[in-house]
């Protein structure tokens, strides 16, 4: 049976993957790259390998995955973020060892 609880997550995670698919629309819609397009790997990538510092400062409020998604979308015509695949992302990153001290953070 379905309760609140249950419809509450299923439309959370619906309005997640709306306003996801529109800031990968707004970034391009595919991999910088290469051009890969499947939303399933695609990864927003912070074009100056900042996104460690920006989301996840120590004592920082950390921003909601959807809030972020919305800032990027209205910022995602001022150069600074870019869409990568997951290979190219993790390419960039041994290219620019921008290993920071986590794995976890991925979006
Ligand atoms: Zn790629």
């Amino acid at each position: 049976m379905i309760g609140p609880r249950e419809l509450s997550t299923r439309s959370s995670l619906r309005r997640s993957r709306e306003v996801r698919s529109l800031v990968l629309a707004a970034l391009g819609g595919k991999c910088v790259r290469c051009g890969f397009a499947d939303p399933r790997a695609l990864q927003i990538d912070h074009v100056n390998g900042d996104g460690r510092a920006e989301r996840g400062a120590p004592g920082a409020r950390r921003e909601s995955t959807i809030a972020y998604y919305k800032r990027v979308t209205l910022e995602a015509g001022n150069g600074r973020y870019q869409l990568l695949c997951a290979n190219c992302n993790w390419i960039k990153r041994d290219e620019n060892k921008e290993y920071g001290g986590r794995r976890k953070g991925l979006v």
